[in-house]
């Protein structure tokens, strides 16, 4: 189907063949790594690791907000060093985190306490920096603030966005699962007969050679290398046992709508259905800050006065990040499951098979 993409006679659209072959799918190898892990106010964050972004920078980000008070009673702070800790560890993952069988990822030193803190320090509680802001050194050499470097990079072009799902079942085994094909119809190429559609995944590499003086783009596309993701199906654990379960569509946004709701639940006194719904804004290291229009409603003139660029969420969909789906345990044999109650139509969230 790939060296012959079936095309509609009527389509417009201008489908090229593609390369793999019958050994390439036979080659291919479903790959266990560790999760990468990060204690957050007493509890422990489990995420994806590389050759996706998501468990990383979520992790990072969760680190840097580790060092400030995050306080209910004040969101337009609590928000600020949101966007300010998304910022820089977005930085990191545009220079760190691509395919670990093939670049050198400096994980441990990215999720170590004294990289955060390093990083923690270029925060003013007042003034955004200027984004794009550059990348730190996970180097193991920590000062108490080291002033940024000036290499920074432009976030690519990485595609949208699928869906995500997580569920439990009453022997206490917890999924959280993003269901990508890349994007919303993957590819666009059914496969004859078997009903199920293409990936376009590899629009996940960065293609962009960097420019002179640049350090290497840790995601350039090799052979048998797989693209850096953004997926981030998140568990919480307290006291060893599942808190949360968690995780969103979104394509790049998906860091940031997770680490968002975490904070909603952990820091800012919500309860998870109110943690889901509350409007999002994602800072991915870029010079603007999007967000939904309710977000903008809320704490756009505030977060303006504390000098980030806020503009509505272009899409897509247009004005909306992210569609998650989350599970809260809230003690021994009662769960509770939130889905969207508006975004993207609401998502579902049940219990199939109620017990008392
Ligand atoms: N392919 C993108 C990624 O892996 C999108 C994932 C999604 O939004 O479902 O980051």
């Amino acid at each position: 189907t790939v060296a012959e993409p079936p095309v509609d006679p009527g389509a417009a659209r201008d489908v090229r063949p593609g390369l793999m072959e019958r050994a390439d799918l036979a080659a291919y190898r479903a790959v266990v790594r560790k999760p990468t892990h990060v204690p957050y106010r007493g509890m422990d964050v489990y995420g994806m690791p590389p050759s996706s972004s998501g468990g990383a920078t979520i992790g990072e980000a969760l680190d840097i907000l580790g060092n400030f008070r995050l306080d209910a009673r004040d969101p337009v702070t609590a928000l600020h060093y949101y966007l300010e800790a998304s910022k820089l560890a977005y930085a990191d993952r545009g220079r760190y985190l691509g395919d670990a069988d093939k670049v050198r990822v400096p994980l441990d030193e990215l999720l170590s306490a004294g990289f955060a803190r390093e990083r923690a320090c270029l925060i003013k509680p007042d003034r955004a920096a200027p984004a794009p802001v550059a990348p730190g050194s996970p180097d193991g050499r920590y000062e108490p603030c080291v002033p940024p470097g000036t290499q920074t990079r432009a976030l690519a072009f990485e595609g949208p966005q699928t869906t995500h799902l997580v569920v439990a079942d009453k022997w206490g085994n917890v999924a959280s699962y993003t269901v990508s094909i890349e994007q919303f119809g993957g590819s666009g190429i059914t496969v004859p007969g078997r009903g199920f559609l293409l990936n376009n995944e590899l629009t996940d590499f960065s293609f962009q050679p960097p420019a002179p003086g640049q350090a290497p783009d840790p995601n350039l596309p090799g052979p048998h290398k797989r693209p850096r993701s953004s997926m981030s199906p998140t568990l919480v654990l307290e006291d060893g046992r599942p808190k949360l379960a968690l995780g969103t569509p979104g394509g790049s946004t998906i860091i940031t709508t997770v680490l968002q709701i975490l904070m909603n639940r952990i820091d800012l006194g919500m309860d998870l259905p109110a943690a889901l719904n509350a409007p999002r804004a994602t800072q991915r290291n870029t010079p603007l800050v999007y967000a939904e229009q309710p977000f903008l409603d809320r704490y756009g003139r505030d977060l303006a006065a504390r000098g980030h660029r806020l503009e509505v969420f272009p899409g897509p969909p247009a004005g909306v990040i992210g569609a998650a789906t989350a599970l809260e345990f809230l003690r021994p044999g009662l769960v509770q499951a939130v889905a969207e109650p508006v975004r993207r139509g609401g998502g579902s969230a049940l219990v199939v098979h109620p017990a008392r």
